[in-house]
């Protein structure tokens, strides 16, 4: 546990070693630059005197902690079926080659070039309409997690401080006890000091259940293969599928979000084809696997143009105060 520490960032680049988890909004953003896929995972239940671990010590939850994960895991996912199964955590996810151990984004000095607005084509707009800053919410919020409680935090950041300091990392050592003259602070006597970042990943995530999540989720629960692959599926372990059901879901909205829609798919296609040649040129027998994915990920979207743009514009239903809110948020209006 870390109950006062603070983050020391020299820009090493070392925890931009893949590519980030996404909002849907981010993605469309950023659909030339990251492969999307979703990655679905369970979240268990946690029970009272369950003892979680971090940087050689352990904690047992207590009756907050357990009502504290509840009400966010309530907030930020679906549930996964009966009510002891947990909730289906389903995120929008950067893909690559995990041999290629660097974020797309990841400028050669180690910084991310969403900051700088290297990839701002497509994000001017966005970033008129709504005052946000490029970099994804979920890496903002780094090395604190969106995804479990405020109170936990000092947990996640002694995990956060053992990898940086595993000797692959080449000492990144950039969590510290106590506040540092210099270092950004992150948490004090046990509080996060500035809930600003895990609140803004927390809230797009809240917004996009109403716009794709909950419709997936919804539809894995449906399928008994699905439900049979979840139920297999281990506390820790994903499954990753295509992003083509977060953009059916959207795409029904309304006729800007189906073009838009169909927008994505092309940029989707065209970076998945580059990025599959770049592999195949490095003749690498452990991507072979990530290929095929791909290939797969390709077929999808291609089948899902198709079915997109058989549809007549008359029969879209004309626009809801969410699909308005939905082509704000996307940054289509
Ligand atoms: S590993 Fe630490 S020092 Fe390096 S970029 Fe990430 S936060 Fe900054
Ligand atoms: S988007 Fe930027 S901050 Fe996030 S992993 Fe990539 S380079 Fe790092």
């Amino acid at each position: 546990m870390i109950a006062t520490g603070s983050l020391a960032c020299s820009a090493c680049g070392q925890c931009c070693n893949s590519p980030p988890a996404l909002s849907l909004r981010e993605w469309f953003a950023q659909r030339a630059l990251f492969i999307g896929s979703i990655a679905i995972e369970r979240v268990p239940r946690r029970r009272v005197g369950e003892r979680l671990g971090a940087d050689g010590a352990t904690h047992a939850l207590n009756e907050d902690d357990v009502a504290d994960h509840d009400a966010l895991a309530d907030t930020l996912f679906a549930r996964a079926g009966a009510p002891d199964a947990g909730w289906l955590s389903i995120t929008l996810q950067g893909y690559d080659y995990p041999s290629v151990a660097r974020c797309p984004a990841l400028a050669p000095d180690g910084r991310c070039t969403l900051h700088g607005g290297l990839h701002d084509e497509l994000n001017d707009a966005l970033n008129d309409a709504l005052n946000d800053a490029t970099k994804p919410a979920r890496c903002a919020a780094v090395p604190l997690d969106p995804l479990v409680p405020d109170r936990w935090q000092p947990l996640v950041l002694a995990a956060r401080r053992a990898s940086t300091q595993a000797p692959h990392w080449r000492g990144a050592d950039c969590i510290r006890d106590g506040l540092e003259t210099g270092a950004t602070p992150l948490i004090e006597a046990g509080r996060v000091i500035d809930t600003q970042a895990l609140e803004r990943d927390r809230n797009a995530l809240v917004f996009e259940r109403a716009l794709w999540r909950d419709a997936v989720a919804a539809s894995l629960l449906a399928s008994a293969s699905a439900r049979a692959s979840l139920a297999a599926l281990r506390p820790g372990a994903r499954l990753t599928i295509a992003p083509v059901p977060a953009l059916l879901a959207v795409a029904r909205l309304s006729e800007t979000c189906r073009a838009a829609c169909i927008d994505v798919i092309d940029r989707q296609r065209a970076l998945i084809d580059t990025t599959v040649a770049a592999a195949l040129a490095r003749r690498r027998l452990d991507e072979r696997v990530i290929t095929q994915e791909l290939r797969g990920f390709a077929l999808a979207h291609a089948r899902a143009r198709e079915e997109l743009a058989s549809v007549q514009p008359s029969s879209q239903p004309s626009s809801t105060p969410f699909a308005h809110d939905a082509e704000r948020w996307l940054n289509l209006r």
